[in-house]
């Protein structure tokens, strides 16, 4: 399969060439040229497939030829190297955990699967080495850089706001080291982001070095996320056909790979993007105008984004159609307080520990969801409560339980790079 730009201005790539150089040189956001549906007999049978049959199946055809299937095979066990188990919360309402892997969060999934593929691409064309930059506000550093640590080739260099990452978030920046560089900017993530655009334009740095972005745009993270509402379906397929989810989203792009999922057959009824009070999807659902403003901070802060940048691949699905992206695309916003109460709510009913980005995913499933017996509803819990303990324990006056796979990493000792400019950071990047 080929992707072309949706600035529509830049030569159609396959794969690999769309997954190294994240963004086409039009700067527009890679998409499928045809979207090819699977066939119906997979769905019917389903069932007996295990998970990484069923992730080759729907990826492959987005690959085409150009990773080999042994290859392909590894890059998947490698991903999905965890559970993701679907809880029953009440009645016809699920949660997806998607919190299992090594950096408690589901940008783990496309991290992975994204480095291995730039792995995989640097061994086949001998391109030598690469230097992963990117800008964190939390969630994705730890990701990327757990994703592509001991990767031989590769040197990652990520940029985070000192002081404004949680405590394990900075840990899981600060303490791998190897190939790992955590540098800590006096300023916001906006500050770190304009650094990191600086860099790639800068004719000083990209004489020396090949750098690649990494960010949640590449398709090699965007496509994997297809994963999890496969594997969802096939576990809710025998109790329904009538499946709602819901997201949490702050960049669309988890949501518009179920999205994705859909449109290559998988037989979703309605998606829920769920939002703090950043709302510009909301309003524009609601008004038909898209208008991105500031992000606004609140406690859900991995998805404080004023302007979705995943968005436009939504609207393509829908060839820019609003009337049918109304028939299965949903959008509600909830404020912090709102989100606090529903934490405290499901833990007093439930025992049940939400975080505040699962919150609004359950927010607005329940807004969403008809109340006929046959209608399931999954939310996704899209990190764990432990990532966001300083505000969940306040809310349910309880210690979060410490997961056993997080201990080591909050026993490394912190090592990082202090920067206060560009300079610094262009310094730094020539040196090493
Ligand atoms: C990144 C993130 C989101 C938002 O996901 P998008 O794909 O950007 O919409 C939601 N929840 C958590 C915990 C995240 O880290």
């Amino acid at each position: 399969m080929k992707f072309k730009s949706l600035n529509n201005n830049s030569k159609k790539v396959n794969f690999l060439e769309a997954a190294i150089s994240g963004l086409a040189p039009d700067k527009g956001l890679y998409f499928p040229e045809k979207i090819k549906m699977l066939d119906k007999n997979f769905f019917d049978s389903i069932y007996k497939l295990d998970d990484h049959e069923i992730a080759k199946k729907v990826i492959s055809p987005f690959i085409g030829n150009v990773i080999d299937e042994r290859s392909l095979d590894k890059i998947i066990e490698e991903t999905i190297s965890f559970p993701f188990p679907l809880l029953n919360i009440e009645k016809n309402i699920y949660c997806l955990e998607l919190f299992h892997g090594p950096t408690l969060a589901f940008k783990d999934i496309g991290a992975k699967f994204m480095a291995k593929t730039i792995e995989y691409v640097i061994k086949k064309n001998h391109l030598g080495k690469i230097t992963v930059l990117v800008a964190t506000s939390g969630d994705t550093g730890g990701a990327v850089a757990n994703g592509f640590y001991g990767i031989n080739g590769i040197e990652v260099i990520i940029l985070y706001p000192k002081n404004r990452v949680s405590r394990i978030q900075e840990k899981q920046l600060t303490t791998l080291n190897g190939n790992v560089t955590a540098i800590e900017v006096s300023g916001s993530f906006d500050d770190c982001q304009n650094m990191v655009k600086r860099a790639f334009i800068d004719n000083d740095i990209i004489k020396l070095k090949k750098l690649t972005s990494a960010n949640s745009i590449n398709i090699a993270r965007w496509l994997p996320q297809m994963f999890y509402y496969f594997l969802a379906y096939k576990n809710l397929k025998s109790k329904s056909n009538s499946i709602t989810f819901s997201v949490p989203s702050g960049n669309f792009g988890n949501i518009c790979a179920g999205l994705l999922a859909k449109k290559i057959g998988l037989p979703i009824k309605n998606f829920v993007a769920s939002t703090n009070i950043n709302d510009v999807i909301p309003k524009f659902i609601s008004t038909g105008k898209l208008i991105p403003k500031k992000s606004k901070t609140t406690i859900s802060n991995a998805m404080d984004v004023g302007d979705p940048s995943n968005f436009i691949r939504i609207l393509n699905l829908y060839d820019s159609n609003l009337t049918k992206l109304k028939k299965d695309f949903y959008s509600y916003s909830f404020t912090d307080s709102e989100t606090k109460i529903v934490i405290k709510k499901i833990f007093e009913k439930y025992g049940y520990i939400l975080e505040p980005h699962g919150a609004i995913g359950y927010l607005g499933l329940k807004k969403n969801i008809e109340k006929s017996d046959d209608d399931i509803g999954v939310f996704l819990e899209t990190a764990h409560p432990i990532k966001f303990s300083e505000s969940v324990e306040k809310i349910i006056n309880k210690k979060v339980v410490i997961p056993e796979r997080i201990k080591k990493v909050l026993e490394g000792k912190k090592k990082s790079v202090e920067i206060n400019s560009y300079s610094e950071l262009k310094n730094f990047i020539i040196k090493n």
